[in-house]
């Protein structure tokens, strides 16, 4: 790591211990929404210190990191809940702006882009349907019809997270039904909130989580929502490729903050082992299985820290469609350690990490997800197989 890079580290993990570390115990009592004065106050601390958008180009406003440098700030940042939303870089925002940047046209990057750059409003994705599998984004029922100026859209999603307060959809929607290509049928489209025919049904209750604004995972339809010609990214059929160009960059930020959710998970629990005593003078750290745990979980938590760097450099110069499968790898390798790790750290707690007194049990109902998202493990692991068996003769 260079030295402007660890002057960055510090320079976070100092803001985060005295300004974000501190909301964490009204983060786990309160509804997001209760929060927002707060967090919208320690926001504008991160601009006035020069740290935000830390992962977007100069010209943006962002700190020109490349994705091996944002990825140690990634982690940093991942060590609090608010970390990310603090620093302007939270998903689903973070894919949006860099999308946009990408494939925007000077009219949306003006109108949609710069408003997201800036914090001013809140940004979805919508791509996953009740009626259909999330894992195989090629198989959709949403449509945008072309009729004159506009496309008209029709359909029905669910799990379009931050849908609830956002200002604008991107919307994967099929635009060529026909197209014998079925990875070039779907578009993706930007459709600003609030739009006629555009309703959000709930906020769908996750593991326990009634979930509102930010935090909220909405069930959404849009019927006849028109929206100009002019708000397709890109190119017409090209939404999955776009999709997965988000993606590849997008596996990058939530891995790294998963691993400084291990990390804080870690400290946690080796600091409960040391000072718990299970009879006088008898830690549970002095435990042998505890002392597998932390060790078994440090070498892992380095060991998914290494292999991320590593896809994050291999994608700084290649590009992520050539590290394909390095994406995939670690997209589950780093899911499953993560849900061990939390789950050994809960373990230790014994009863009292199944309460709100730390933030374990937070992550653990909230990170469950994280073997869903961005496709599920199996779809992962074929991809790793795929490639392996391809070199011994066996084409899947
Ligand atoms: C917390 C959270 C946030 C999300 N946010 C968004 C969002 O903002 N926008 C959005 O569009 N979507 C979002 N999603 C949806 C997410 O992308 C999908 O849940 C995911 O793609 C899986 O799709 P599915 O749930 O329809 O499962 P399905 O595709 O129905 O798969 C069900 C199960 O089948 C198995 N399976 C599937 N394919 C294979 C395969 N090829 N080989 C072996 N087994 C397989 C797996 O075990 C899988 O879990 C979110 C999901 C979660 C949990």
């Amino acid at each position: 790591m260079n030295q402007n890079l660890q002057q960055l580290i510090a320079n976070i993990s100092k803001f985060l211990r005295e300004e974000a570390y501190p909301l964490e115990h009204d983060f786990l009592q309160q509804p997001f929404k209760e929060l927002v004065p707060t967090l919208e106050a320690k926001r504008a601390l991160v601009k006035a210190a020069g740290m935000w958008t830390p992962h977007l180009p100069k010209e943006y406003g962002g700190l020109g990191l490349t994705l091996s440098e944002f990825a140690r700030v990634s982690e940093e940042l991942g060590r609090t809940p608010v970390g990310h939303y603090l620093f302007n870089c939270q998903a689903p925002d973070i894919g949006n702006t860099e999308i946009l940047i990408a494939h925007g046209t000077e009219e949306q990057k003006e109108r949609y882009l710069l408003p997201l750059v800036r914090g001013e409003v809140r940004s979805c994705f919508s791509m996953t349907e009740p009626e259909h599998p999330g894992s195989n984004p090629t198989w959709m029922s949403t449509t945008a019809i072309k009729e004159v100026s506009d496309y008209v859209i029709n359909g029905h999603k669910w799990f379009t997270s931050s849908a609830d307060g956002a200002s604008f959809a991107i919307v994967m929607a099929v635009t060529d039904a026909d197209a014998p290509n079925s990875y070039k049928r779907a578009s993706q489209i930007i459709m600003p909130i609030p739009n006629d025919g555009f309703t959000i049904v709930r906020n769908i209750n996750v593991m326990g989580e009634p979930g509102s604004d930010y935090a909220s995972h909405a069930e959404v339809t849009y019927t006849n929502c028109r929206v100009p010609q002019t708000n397709l990214l890109g190119q017409e059929g090209a939404g999955f490729k776009i999709a997965q160009e988000r993606l590849g960059p997008g596996r990058i930020h939530h891995c790294m903050r998963w691993i400084g959710i291990c990390e804080r998970a870690f400290d946690l629990m080796c600091d409960y082992s040391a000072k718990r005593q299970l009879a006088p003078g008898v830690f549970v750290g002095n435990k042998q299985i505890v002392q597998e745990w932390i060790a078994e979980s440090r070498a892992e938590i380095d060991a998914a820290r290494l292999l991320v760097l590593d896809t994050a450099s291999r994608i700084d110069e290649q590009g992520a469609n050539a590290t394909r499968q390095n994406i995939s790898m670690i997209k589950f390798f780093v899911a499953g350690i993560l849900q061990k790790v939390i789950d050994r750290a809960i373990q230790v707690h014994g009863a009292l990490g199944l309460t709100d007194a730390t933030l374990l049990s937070y992550w653990y109902r909230h990170e469950r997800g994280a073997r869903i998202y961005d496709g599920p493990d199996e779809v992962h692991k074929s991809v790793v197989a795929r490639e392996a068996l391809r070199k011994f003769g066996l084409d899947l």
